[in-house]
């Protein structure tokens, strides 16, 4: 028997009006594997991640977890968003929580987990991505890299079985981008499932297991990460990296 993907998405179409902003689209995800997601700002790149997790409503196509069609507004749907989390690139974190209670609200509130178990939890992850000294720090007094592993703290403490990142190091000063993308790393290593959209090219390259290369709502190419950045196929893919070669 052949492995089921954990996510596959089958003709996914997503329209903003008359604008069709994702058209037809068809890829899947398996266990452990890391995705990364490029192309040029407007492509349907956020699109993509938020109908994945149904902070967007798809117009139309299937979206499958682990073999089970994921339908808007049932209640798989607020299961399934329990198991894929969402990393945002800016933060969102509870500005009026601390940091600890930042990674205790998704475990207390939606898993309605007792405080200790959430606390481990909070902690444990927090250490992972290097956190746990700022327990009772506010947000406002950490830098962007320091709330984004925060941030992805708080998503780890649900234990998803994939993890959403949507530009995570793209509201970030250059000199913190390393730290996180550090942590990203990290839990690749781990062997968490992700779907990543970056403009760090040197990470897709080198970390991820697949990149998708996405143009106006169409994924021109998925493949390998080290096939698709040495032997890009299409004229569309050179040309987006070549723009970026010369920035
Ligand atoms: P990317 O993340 O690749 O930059 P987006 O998914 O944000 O692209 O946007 C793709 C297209 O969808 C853009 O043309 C954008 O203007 C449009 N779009 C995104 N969200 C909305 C919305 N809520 N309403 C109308 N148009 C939207
Ligand atoms: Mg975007």
């Amino acid at each position: 028997m052949e492995k089921e993907p954990m996510l596959k998405v089958e003709h996914l179409v997503k329209s903003f009006g008359t604008h069709e902003v994702l058209k037809d689209l068809d890829f899947s995800v398996n266990k452990g594997e890391v995705i990364c997601v490029i192309g040029s700002s407007g492509s349907g790149k956020s699109t993509m991640l938020r109908c994945i997790n149904g902070l967007e409503t798809k117009t139309g196509g299937r979206i499958f977890f682990e073999g089970k069609e994921i339908l808007s507004g049932s209640k798989e749907l607020a299961k399934f968003r329990t198991k894929v989390g969402m990393v945002f690139q800016s933060f969102n974190l509870f500005n009026n929580m601390t940091v600890l209670q930042n990674c205790m609200a998704g475990t207390t509130k939606v898993l309605k987990m007792n405080k200790e178990d959430a606390k481990f939890l909070a902690i444990k992850y927090l250490r992972k991505v290097g956190m746990a000294p700022y327990i009772n720090a506010m947000p406002a007094q950490l830098s962007g890299g320091q709330k984004q592993r925060v941030a992805i703290a708080r998503a780890l403490t649900m234990e998803p079985q994939m993890l959403l990142f949507d530009e995570p190091t793209s509201a970030l000063d250059p000199e913190m981008v390393g730290e996180v993308l550090g942590v990203m790393k990290n839990l690749a290593k781990d062997g968490l499932t992700m779907m990543i959209v970056t403009h760090e090219m040197a990470f897709a390259r080198d970390v991820s297991t697949r990149t998708i290369f996405m143009d106006q709502g169409v994924i021109v190419e998925n493949d390998i990460s080290e096939v698709i950045f040495k032997n890009p196929r299409t004229a569309r893919m050179k040309e987006f990296l070549k723009r970026y070669m010369e920035a």
